[in-house]
């Protein structure tokens, strides 16, 4: 807060934060209670292969930092442009972090670090398998992202993006036709993507209703970015 306070005051201030924390800042919260009295454990690791069970994974300080940040006299706009520990992500049951991430923080484009696709490497890392990032990909301008998008078709990754007229349907598996220039369909459609990574880590039986209020609000989503 008192560098962000300090830069304001700066004359070739301009009103934008490029970046708060760094890599894996949303990661900053401690792991577990039994981290606090005991440091991390030696033996294995938070994340990976899998989830540790006395994982508490919390972006609250996190976030309200970045709420913080917004409000001060002078900001414009809180960018978090370092890759998100989005495997960490995945395991915070409450999703205002990536509401607010979408909604406030980026400007288009969401970067993540898979740093790698070998399952046998990421175990010497120490990381997620590469299913982990799987689950995780949305693009939202293919003409623009061809370099991802060729990635993910090496890995046989299933491409969700927002495709507009300028951009070729065949290159993705789900097509979401909408304007991709129009940051308000962008916000839009990516908070729904939000809702549907939330809905689906609540578990495939969800309740009827709630699809029948998914698919309602993906259809108004779909109106409103047609307008656009
Ligand atoms: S591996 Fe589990 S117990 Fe150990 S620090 Fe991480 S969350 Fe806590």
């Amino acid at each position: 807060m008192r560098e962000v306070e300090a830069l304001t005051k700066l004359p070739d201030f301009k009103g934008y934060i490029t970046d708060v924390g760094g890599p894996s800042a949303n990661f900053s919260h401690p792991s577990c209670k039994k981290q606090l009295k005991y440091g991390m454990c030696p033996d294995r690791r938070c994340l990976a292969p899998e989830p540790c069970p006395n994982l508490d994974a919390d972006h609250s300080e996190y976030l309200a930092l970045l709420r913080r940040l917004r409000t001060i006299p002078g900001v414009k706009k809180v960018f978090v442009r370092s890759g998100i520990r989005y495997d960490y992500m995945l395991e915070d049951k409450s999703d205002a972090f990536f509401r607010e991430l979408v909604e406030y923080h980026i400007s288009g484009q969401l970067k993540v670090a898979p740093e790698h696709c070998i399952d046998s490497v990421l175990d010497y890392m120490g990381k997620p398998h590469i299913g982990v990032y799987e689950k995780f990909m949305f693009v939202v301008d293919p003409r623009k992202e061809h370099n991802a998008i060729a990635e993910a078709r090496k890995l046989h990754i299933p491409i969700v993006a927002i495709v507009d007229t300028n951009c070729d349907p065949d290159e993705v598996d789900y097509v979401i036709p909408a304007n991709d220039d129009a940051i308000r369909a962008i916000r839009l459609i990516s908070a729904t993507m939000a809702n549907a990574v939330q809905e689906g880590r609540q578990g495939m039986d969800a309740e009827p209703a709630g699809e029948t209020a998914s698919a309602a609000e993906a259809e108004k989503v779909e109106g409103t970015a047609d307008a656009e």
